[in-house]
């Protein structure tokens, strides 16, 4: 016999798990690492990354304290930019994109012009 049982009542279910919490997600830190120079050999796996570089987007949930890690190419410039700035610098760029190579280069004028949409 338990006391519960004198008043005829249920014991109250214990909360075993903490609720799951409505994360509320707070820029914590944001770094950048630059593309390397493309006269070095680039593995073909990290090609896109050595060549537009990284940024890494750190975020701190302001409830429950919890981290969560972001990455994406490039950095909060144009990619665009700077990739036709590297084609006039340093020759042809090439852009591994769904299974496919492109090749970016600066062309004079009259020559292969397309028009941008
Ligand atoms: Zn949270």
């Amino acid at each position: 016999m338990n006391i519960l049982n004198l008043f005829n009542r249920q014991p109250k279910q214990l909360l075993l798990e903490a609720p799951a919490c409505s994360h509320s997600w707070n820029l914590f830190s944001k770094t950048y690492a630059a593309p390397k120079p493309a006269n070095e050999h680039i593995p073909e796996s990290s090609f896109e990354r050595v060549i537009f570089g990284v940024t890494t987007f750190l975020w701190e949930c302001m409830n429950c304290g919890t981290l969560r890690q972001e990455q994406a190419l490039g950095s909060d410039d144009s990619q665009l930019a700077e990739v036709l700035d590297k084609a006039e610098r340093l020759g042809i760029q090439y852009i591994n994109y769904n299974g496919k190579r492109f090749g970016i280069a600066l062309v004079p004028q009259g020559e292969g012009n397309v028009p941008l949409r």
